[in-house]
């Protein structure tokens, strides 16, 4: 069935324009001059009348956590994760697969692709390698087979952590053959700061400060000089200090555009004050929270376009496994798929100024060109995927459990107060969030080959 999105302020690729959208067979087949009068062009069409709201591609969530994972379980999975996404404004996630000890890579990739058949977004993974990659890197045209060319490495990790020749050795093999997204923190700094802390300290200010910034800029520098050396597409994942917003500055000043940071929204909102007391442990997540100076030059970095892609690295685990233990045992991890655009729109672009074509680009397209999803994803162009999220800038509100369309029981964004708000998506041509009510099937989406 044809429909019509009329009357919206679409975010196209080159501005906003008052269009008319048409979607059919799930993408957008037409756009259309505003005074077009669709029902003659397409009688019977379904009409959606967007009432002067923006219309945005629907986004595009790099890092993403969803079920699955070591002892401690996460508390999303597939389809309640993907109802927070569409909650959210959110139709793409790209998840991950790491083989466990001994797996082999494509065993573990067929696992996740089996738990990802619940999933009502569209998703793609990225394959992470183990400190047994050795046996792994003779696996990459299988891995490349399976739609995989989005890598990811760990620097300290269980598990997974590696040495610059490691990396180097990664490198040299996936350069021409995907990207690569890297886990940054020096561990020989971490273990060093961790000796003046006592193991069992139930501070999680601890987890802060034994992780301190200059781990994030000396692993970042190391795996940046490899990445040039070997001609590597390199993204950070999860940048949260000021040291990496300002090498990103540094490099993109030189005109290095293969080195981008990715960062997350509880790092531009939250300090490592909100892990003190008894409630630290849910504001847990590594690498940690830090303090105002970096919050806010994270911030700074969004505004000037810095950082290329806003993910989430949604993670979230229930209460019951976080409160009660100590900063070496705490399972790291926060929600922040369903707040994520939510969050820029209300505090970059309302409060801040940030355009809407930048907002699109941080949110969506930056992704979807970095992992080869581009323009099936991260764009309304005619032929693209006829994913769509509205934003009325005219709402303010504030964010509570009974907002929260997925499992986690706890939200970092509870109470928090909000700007404008994402009130409808559309995936695939159809309505699947409706003011906060998520109508998607579980199994809906579909797993996404990257380029
Ligand atoms: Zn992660």
């Amino acid at each position: 069935m044809v429909t019509a999105v009329i009357n919206g302020k679409a975010v196209l690729e080159h501005g906003v324009a008052s269009v008319s959208l048409i979607l059919d067979g799930g993408k957008i087949r037409a756009i259309l001059a505003p005074d077009c009068d669709v029902s003659a062009l397409y009688p019977g069409c379904g009409i959606i009348d967007a009432g002067g709201q923006y219309v945005v591609p629907g986004g595009v969530d790099g890092h993403v956590h969803f079920g699955g994972f070591g002892s401690v379980p996460i508390a999303d999975d597939f389809y309640t994760g993907s109802k927070a996404a569409l909650a959210g404004g959110t139709t793409t996630v790209v998840d991950f697969c790491e083989p466990g000890e001994g797996e082999d890579p494509l065993e573990c990739i067929r696992v996740r692709k089996d738990f990802g058949r619940d999933s009502a977004v569209d998703y793609a993974l990225h394959y992470t390698f183990t400190e047994d990659y050795r046996r792994e890197l003779p696996r990459i045209p299988d891995i490349l087979d399976q739609g995989i060319t989005a890598f990811k490495a760990y620097t300290y990790y269980p598990r997974t952590s590696l040495l610059p020749g490691d990396f180097r050795n990664i490198m040299e093999v996936i350069h021409d053959k995907g990207t690569l997204l890297v886990h940054a923190e020096e561990k020989s700094i971490i273990d060093c700061m961790k000796e003046r802390f006592h193991p069992e300290s139930s501070d999680m200010t601890a987890l802060s400060l034994t992780r301190p910034n200059i781990a994030e800029k000396i692993a970042v520098e190391s795996v940046l000089a490899i990445a040039r050396e070997t001609g590597t597409r390199l993204c950070i994942a999860h940048a949260s200090s000021r040291e990496t917003a300002a090498i990103r500055r540094r490099e993109r000043m030189a005109g290095n555009e293969s080195f981008i940071l990715e960062s997350c929204p509880h790092y531009m909102q939250f300090t490592r004050k909100s892990m003190e007391g008894p409630r630290g442990a849910l504001y847990t997540m590594n690498p940690p929270l830090r303090a105002r100076e970096d919050a806010d030059a994270l911030m700074e970095a969004v505004l000037r376009e810095d950082i290329s892609i806003l993910s989430t690295d949604h993670c979230p685990y229930s209460k019951q496994y976080k409160l009660g233990t100590n900063y070496e045992t705490v399972p790291c991890g926060v929600d922040g798929v369903q707040t994520r655009m939510q969050y820029y729109f209300s505090e970059a672009v309302l409060k801040r100024g940030l355009s809407m074509e930048a907002f699109v680009r941080m949110t969506s397209s930056n992704a979807a060109k970095f992992y080869g999803l581009y323009p099936q994803k991260g764009v309304i162009a005619v032929g693209s995927d006829a994913d769509l999220a509205f934003f009325d800038p005219a709402l303010s509100w504030t964010y509570t459990m009974e907002d929260v369309a997925g499992a986690t029981d706890y939200s970092i964004f509870e109470g928090f107060p909000l700007r404008g708000r994402c009130t409808r998506t559309i995936k695939g041509g159809e309505v699947v969030m409706e003011n906060g009510v998520v109508t998607a099937k579980k199994g809906s989406g579909t797993f996404l080959f990257t380029k």
